[in-house]
């Protein structure tokens, strides 16, 4: 995989959360970083970076690609676990930023376009940037339910492994 560019939005985050000062960050993963999305349109919106910068899913080794869609779901469970949604949106284009992201959108029965794709009112994210005591407040959240998710997900994955740990 190549290495981190300049001028990608997305390494430039990652190079951030390697310094330690990337206030959003939750989870360090093995292939991506799992991240609370600055805007909270969508409560619980949050994003999966892929550490390299690369543009396309199937450009990723079959290895890779399987370990991260595991991440995605992984992070996926700690959101639905936190915030209760009434269903899941995953985004993956890569068309603004070519760089391999996911948007994992959180959606409630309360909105009032909640049967209709989660970009519809994007205009107004910037309306519902949260301060970063607030976002600590979430990210503290989403950690404690990842904690039972990875824990859980080793277990599944690899149960002697896990039977090993415990006993
Ligand atoms: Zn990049």
């Amino acid at each position: 995989m190549s290495e981190l560019q300049k001028s990608c939005y997305v390494c430039e985050r990652i190079e951030i959360w390697r310094k330690g000062n990337n206030p959003h960050f939750i989870y360090e993963f093995e292939n991506s970083i799992f991240v609370l999305g600055e805007h909270q349109y969508h409560r619980g919106y949050s994003l999966i970076l892929l550490k390299s910068h690369v543009r396309e899913l199937h450009e990723l080794l079959p290895d890779v690609q399987t370990a991260l869609f595991q991440e995605v779901m992984t992070a996926t469970s700690a959101i639905v676990r936190t915030f209760r949604p009434w269903k899941m949106n995953h985004s993956c284009y890569g068309n603004a930023e070519p760089h391999i992201h996911w948007h994992l959108f959180p959606r409630y029965d309360s909105d009032p376009d909640h049967t209709r794709n989660p970009w519809l009112h994007a205009s107004e994210f910037k309306d519902h940037v949260i301060d970063l005591a607030e976002a600590r407040s979430m990210i503290g959240e989403i950690q404690h339910h990842l904690a039972e998710n990875v824990s859980r997900t080793s277990k599944e994955s690899y149960p002697e492994t896990a039977r090993r740990i415990e006993s």
